[in-house]
């Protein structure tokens, strides 16, 4: 993946979501994207020296110019991309919403679910009402035997509650898919949280505890009631959290691998009733279910036996207001962005609702509305010059793979064998999902979160036990990100991060392939680094190195490991240089592809000093421009945590420093900061 990515479960918790605002809703919804040239003069700071931070040569203008808004944690260009692509978005939802449509078409769909969302005085009114049915739920259960479909039931309509649950492809035959359970049930971002001593953790934890007390006295428990509550909650999540994987361990897809008979499951969770756990969940019969990891899930039935069944209330009870507070009244919408914006990631500002309401729809309905999008934004040239462009990645990769001179002919061939059978997606999927049977009313917000939820949860589950679909899209289109899968063995491109600044049509190749060159080589490479390398063509879980080529890639990816060790994060965090190997890879590696290849699409092509910039400097300056951001403190804290991504500055300099073409282009010196000396050069691809 190329950003940082807030996954759906986590997005639930975290939610950046903000309160209604009193005035009315300023109506200035994009009919067209704006436009900003990938390669922007005006965002360099030529006053600082491109051979000692070449970041800040490059992005000091832009940094300066786009000072993060109150409502935002960061502030960069894909984010920016990102918010005009909502604002474009809310054009085509609020035209749907004044349109009549057919019940169960996307127009209809789309629109009733944005003008639900915006519907505030409603969603006021109903309050916490709005979970009657579950809270009621919770409150008659008896027994901890009886927690099973409950926990089913609240999974369906709510995601992650307790553990993640859901279908995955066999990590042996990556045609098939399987049950999966994997950890989860913590209410913060990481069970790092939980085990840390060091003082800004333990803070954390301190804050964490009001908060999920705030949200039993939102419920109607009085202050003390809802002290002892939350003291609760914490101790059977920290006992959770000291079960779970750390994110280095959940790296490896060995350590998440785990198959297992149904029978086996039973034994290892015995106090669990997994039939009827199954049988609420409709899923179809499966012998087989991957669980990982044993020892969380091993941890799951000491507590059901040593919590009575108050305590799982009290937990369950919590979990069911947290996770649905972004979509319930003001008070529940304010304390979710208290605590989970701004206290964790630094947002100033609530973000406008229009803003939270096209991400909700984007997310439940997201090949609904991507259909509209695509059908303004992505041409068929566009396509065709996207297309191209990938491919001429590909081929720079398989020309590499045959030159390089520390891997051996028998790991080149099946190097190239799993490069040859990587599948392209770009722009959007050939086929597009169908939910006309969701229903979707425009009265009834929370409901349709439910029932979108609960369909996509079904569509998950009816997977088990079916072939593998490689149409199907992880993203959806107007994302601003793209991924590489390496059981699917694909790279996915959606629409919208194919837009100007990233890919600009209007621009030469030399940013362009800088830019989104750089993203192709980016994704291309999870296909071979420490991860990606575990995989074989057809996706399956096979070592397809020697031993001795292993070794000396590891080597290699070690040289990586130890330069971005070096570099510090806030205070004295630095990068966790384990976390974010793979991605560090990628990205060195992707900008020498992308280099390459750039030379063979142009070298008759007579390219010329713009600007006063070399060809050469302009492919550099837009590789740096991707990723011009300014970043608050506390999102970076909670990053250096849990995201597989250095910082942006890091993405940039860390990559250039290894890169002899970069320092030739901008005539550096050997002993320069951005000059890796000789010994240090790190190189992989
Ligand atoms: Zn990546």
């Amino acid at each position: 993946m190329k950003k940082p990515h807030i996954a759906w479960s986590a997005l639930l918790v975290l939610a950046l979501v903000s309160l209604a605002s009193a005035q009315p809703p300023q109506s200035v919804a994009g009919s067209a994207l704006p436009y900003s040239p990938s390669l922007d003069v005006s965002s360099m700071d030529k006053s600082i020296d491109p051979c000692v931070d070449f970041y800040q040569y490059s992005c000091g203008g832009w940094q300066k110019k786009n000072p993060i808004p109150p409502d935002q944690v960061s502030w960069g260009v894909y984010g920016k991309l990102y918010q005009d692509n909502l604002n474009f978005l809310r054009g085509i939802l609020e035209a749907a919403a004044l349109t009549k449509a057919a019940n169960g078409s996307v127009t209809q769909e789309i629109g009733d679910f944005y003008a639900a969302c915006m519907d505030e005085p409603a969603i006021e009114k109903l309050g916490l009402g709005a979970l009657k049915p579950e809270l009621a739920a919770i409150v008659q259960l008896k027994s901890t035997h009886d927690l099973a479909p409950l926990v089913a039931r609240l999974q369906l309509n709510l995601g992650g509650i307790l553990f993640a649950s859901g279908s995955r492809q066999d990590p042996d035959n990556s045609e098939q898919q399987i049950a999966g359970l994997s950890q989860g049930g913590l209410g913060l971002p990481d069970r790092d949280y939980y085990t840390k001593d060091d003082p800004k953790s333990k803070e954390t934890r301190e804050r964490y505890l009001l908060h999920v007390q705030k949200i039993f006295e939102l419920s109607g428990d009085a202050a003390d009631v809802a002290k002892k509550n939350a003291e609760t909650v914490m101790r059977i999540e920290t006992a959770l959290a000291t079960a779970s994987m750390t994110r280095v361990e959940g790296r490896d897809p060995y350590k998440r691998k785990n198959k297992i008979k149904l029978a086996d499951l039973e034994q290892l969770v015995p106090d669990f009733d997994w039939p009827a756990y199954f049988r609420a969940l409709k899923t179809p019969q499966f012998e087989i279910i991957n669980v990982a990891p044993p020892s969380f899930f091993k941890e799951v039935n000491a507590r059901l036996k040593e919590e009575p069944i108050e305590n799982w209330k009290t937990y369950l009870r919590f979990h069911t207001v947290n996770s649905y507070s972004p979509y319930l009244s003001s008070a529940f919408v304010q304390e979710n962005f208290d605590f989970g914006s701004r206290y964790m990631r630094g947002a100033k500002e609530l973000q406008p609702r229009w803003r939270r309401c096209v991400q909700f729809t984007d997310r439940d309905l997201g090949e609904a509305l991507g259909q509209a999008y695509v059908k303004k934004v992505f041409s068929s040239e566009l396509k065709a010059s996207t297309v191209d462009m990938v491919r001429r990645i590909e081929d720079a990769m398989a020309q590499r793979i045959g030159q390089l001179d520390w891997m051996s002919p028998e790991t080149k061939e099946q190097a190239l064998t799993k490069l040859r059978g990587i599948r392209n997606k770009i722009g959007y999927p050939d086929k597009w999902r169908d939910y006309s049977s969701v229903k979707i009313a425009r009265n009834d917000f929370l409901g349709n979160v439910q029932r979108g939820t609960e369909f996509e949860r079904h569509r998950n589950f009816n997977k088990i036990g079916q072939p593998v679909d490689h149409g199907e899209w992880g993203m959806t289109p107007p994302t601003v990100n793209a991924y590489y899968s390496g059981q699917m063995n694909d790279i996915n491109f959606p629409a919208g991060v194919l837009q100007p600044p990233l890919y600009d049509a209007k621009m030469d190749d030399a940013p362009n392939y800088g830019n989104t060159g750089g993203t192709i080589g980016h994704e291309l490479t999870h296909g071979f680094d420490d991860q990606g390398a575990k995989f074989d063509a057809k996706g399956n879980l096979r070592d397809w190195w020697t031993k001795d080529d292993k070794q000396k890639f590891e080597e290699r990816t070690k040289c990586v490991a130890d330069q971005y060790a070096q570099y510090a994060v806030v205070d004295d965090i630095h990068i966790n240089s384990r976390l974010t190997l793979g991605e560090d890879v990628a990205d060195l590696g992707g900008e020498i592809l992308a280099y390459v290849a750039w030379q063979g699409a142009t070298k008759d092509k007579g390219l010329k000093t713009v600007d006063g910039l070399t060809p050469e400097q302009r492919f550099f300056i837009g590789f740096a421009q991707w990723d011009c951001s300014n970043e608050r403190e506390e999102n970076m804290r909670l990053r250096a945590m849990t995201d597989p991504h250095s910082p942006s500055k890091y993405r940039i300099n860390g990559v250039v420093v290894n890169m002899p073409d970069f320092a030739r282009a901008f005539a550096c010196k050997a002993g320069q900061p951005m000059v890796n000396p000789p010994a240090k050069v790190c190189k992989v691809w």
